[in-house]
């Protein structure tokens, strides 16, 4: 029996058990540090990033996402699988570290665990360790057989990398039979007479292992003993070096990658950070053109993908065949990073980040245009990955390069000109509130030194200047109007609130058009903001600061609502099935989700349905803002995809509460072949027509 129970006094290859493993440890966390340090050599170059604030709010984060896993479970069986695997790993760290130590020091005993703690640890650690290894054999059978669509790797985006997720699924499935081996043999052994037996946990891996060694020669026990140790720790220092060179290495950087992910989602990275507005012409060079030019934040996203596809699976650009897959964004930087940042060898000068086919680049221009910044992707990654600051960064250096689409040169000169996309004038800015008719029945200000008001209703450019959307612009008006608010408008004064031209990467036509808004939103003398455009909304509360607060309007229908300041007749058409459109920078962009169901839950006799997509899973209408003006390569409209989701859900009118999702949404409705059998209808429009008139209090 003694050399069963003394690793370390076992000879093999003219060496004692002590030597030959600290040999292997010595070399195994060599090894891995060398290889983490030449990671971070890229993280070290890369651009600044703040990340180190509000440390308390991390942790609690780290706790929720990391410890917690918090999103995984939004794709059920995999979240499942991986809850478990995480747990078995956690559980098991402490045990690997301590089996590790065991090869050199055989009567170590983890700190707390010498007493009666250790058993119940080992039963723990014996479970632990068999469903790790059973969700290995789900993983490889999930991977093998059922092929989830997301892991599919399209030709464009190079080889399926099956081989390796399977490789590495094997590799800790043989960690896990190791460990397991390594405890029966030694339980085994104890199991011949006169010896003091060591419980494993009845029905593991271990236990199951032990019963069928029961009857097997002591000599032999004491080679497998000894061989599934040098197994484990073969295979662990294995894994451990192995990990940084693929998708695996997110076991290692996870944990940071979240602690230090960006805590306000909804505000845009600025070009340089630690470089204010004022000195911005003081930087060479915006944006991203070279892989060091991304954060080093942005660098350790790359490393810690775990290549799950959520956020592929989620992006409405991916789902209409347009060029782009998140997913891919990422996997395609990593590769980069790993090919010029070498672990043997020197870095190496890249090829350029953006271009056509023929320059070389890792991201086709396409590629980059095609996000309609809708957040789907950071909404579903459970590492908390960023993908809207990298495309806006990457856009910005195009446009520094002066690398702009066509169709997206004529409306950014108009609005550099005229203040508006449509190159129209300024004056006319108020025509949709100045109209006779319309002025009697709901008479609306026009801002300025002599007519003060308490709210600004900020119109912005398309709902101002399209003919179809001048209706809802009527339709906020009256609402605002029936409440009794004191409201005006800035008119020619006001000009597109920019938040397209910043998220298409055009910083400084953005801070001119901020700049100008914020001076004469300051000269009106208005206390607070209404728009009901969730774009604009999205601008003024995040990109612009020193301005009033803002409201979307479904926010103070809701109130209003509540307040008993807006009643409803019965919904007009009883018959007809409503579903409510989720506009991205509305909901998962602010998260006003309730807001806007409660105000139609509240008209009598509406019958709604959720789509399957709708809240933070919402897909995208297509585009707001300049989106309108640019044509992506595509298979199938964004639109288009959601209107037959509205279908499907049974509805047959659809609601939102933007404007560019209603250009987006009633061209599809025509487009998909929809047109008399369904119709949308704006927020504001439906509940302007089914104000009961006795709740009436004009101002
Ligand atoms: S923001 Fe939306 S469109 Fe852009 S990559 Fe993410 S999911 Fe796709
Ligand atoms: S970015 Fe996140 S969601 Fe997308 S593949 Fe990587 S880990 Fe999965």
């Amino acid at each position: 029996m003694e050399n069963i129970q003394s690793l370390s006094q076992m000879t093999s290859w003219l060496a004692t058990g002590r030597i030959l493993f600290l040999l292997i440890h010595l070399l195994g966390v060599g090894c891995f540090a060398y290889i983490v340090a030449k990671r971070l050599a890229p993280l070290i170059r890369g651009e600044r990033d703040f990340r180190f604030d509000q440390p308390l709010v991390r942790l609690g984060r780290v706790l929720k996402f990391w410890l917690g896993q918090w999103k995984h479970p939004r794709y059920r069986t995999a979240g499942i699988i991986h809850i478990f695997i995480f747990a078995g790993f956690i559980v098991l760290a402490i045990r690997a570290f301590s089996v590790l130590i065991v090869g050199v020091s055989e009567n170590f005993v983890m700190p707390g665990l010498s007493g009666r703690a250790g058993p119940i640890y080992d039963i723990i650690t014996d479970y632990a360790a068999t469903i790790v290894f059973l969700c290995m054999v789900i993983a490889v059978i999930r991977r093998l057989v059922f092929k989830p669509a997301r892991y599919a790797v399209p030709a464009r985006y190079g080889k399926a990398h099956t081989a390796d997720a399977i490789f590495l699924l094997s590799l800790i499935a043989i960690l896990m039979v190791a460990d397991s081996l390594f405890a029966a043999a030694k339980a085994a052994a104890q199991s011949q007479p006169g010896q003091s037996v060591e419980s494993l946990a009845a029905f593991s891996l271990p236990w199951i292992l032990q019963k069928a060694l029961l009857s097997t020669a002591l000599s032999t026990l004491g080679k497998l003993y000894f061989s599934a140790y040098l197994v484990h720790e073969l295979t662990f220092y294995f894994l451990l070096c192995y990990r940084p060179f693929g998708i695996q290495f997110h076991v290692e950087t996870s944990l940071f990658n979240i602690y230090f992910a960006k805590l306000d989602r909804e505000i845009l990275k600025p070009v340089r950070w630690g470089v204010s507005d004022e000195h911005l012409d003081q930087v060479k060079s915006f944006g991203v053109k070279s892989f060091e030019d991304f954060t080093w934040k942005h660098m350790l996203d790359f490393y810690s993908c775990a290549d799950c596809g959520r956020c592929s699976d989620n992006c409405p650009a991916n789902a209409v065949g347009r060029p782009l897959s998140p997913r891919f964004i990422t996997v395609k930087a990593r590769d980069y990073s790993f090919q010029h940042y070498p672990v043997l060898g020197r870095a190496n000068d890249g090829r350029p980040l953006v271009g056509s086919k023929d320059s070389g680049s890792i991201y086709s221009e396409d590629e980059i245009w095609s996000c309609t910044t809708c957040g789907a992707c950071e909404a579903e990654c459970p590492l908390l990955i960023e993908y809207i600051d990298k495309i806006v960064d990457l856009r910005r250096g195009m446009v520094d390069d002066g690398n702009v689409p066509q169709s997206l040169q004529k409306p950014l000169k108009a609005l550099e000109s005229r203040g508006n996309p449509y190159g129209k004038m300024e004056k006319k800015k108020a025509d949709w509130a100045n109209a006779k008719e319309f002025q009697q029945i709901c008479p609306v200000k026009t801002l300025d030194k002599k007519n003060g008001a308490d709210t600004l209703y900020f119109v912005d450019s398309i709902t101002a200047y399209d003919d179809r959307m001048q209706s809802i612009a009527r339709a906020t008006a009256k609402i605002l109007n029936h409440v009794g608010e004191n409201f005006g408008i800035l008119g020619p004064a006001e000009r597109d609130s920019g938040h397209e031209v910043r998220r298409f990467g055009e910083e400084t036509l953005f801070m001119a058009l901020r700049d100008n808004n914020v001076e004469a939103i300051k000269a009106s003398g208005v206390k607070r903001i209404v728009t009901a455009d969730p774009h604009a909304y999205n601008a003024l509360k995040h990109d612009y600061k020193d301005v009033p607060p803002v409201e979307h309007i479904s926010q103070v229908i809701a109130r209003e609502v509540k307040a008993g300041k807006i009643k409803f007749n019965p919904v007009e058409n009883a018959d007809s099935v409503y579903t409510y459109h989720d506009p991205c920078y509305l909901g998962r962009h602010n998260q006003i989700y309730d807001d806007p169901r409660d105000v139609l839950d509240a008209i009598p006799g509406l019958k709604r349905v959720e789509m399957k997509r709708s809240r933070d899973r919402s897909f995208c209408c297509g585009g707001g803002g300049l989106m309108l003006f640019y044509e992506p390569k595509e298979e199938q409209r964004m639109g288009v995809k959601r209107v037959q989701m509205a279908a499907e859900a049974g509805a047959n009118v659809i609601v939102t509460a933007c404007p560019f999702c209603m250009v987006n949404i009633e061209d599809a409705i025509k487009v998909a072949g929809l047109e008399g059998k369904m119709t949308a209808i704006d927020l504001a429009e439906l509940v302007e027509k089914q104000i009961a008139s006795e709740s009436q209090t004009v101002a």
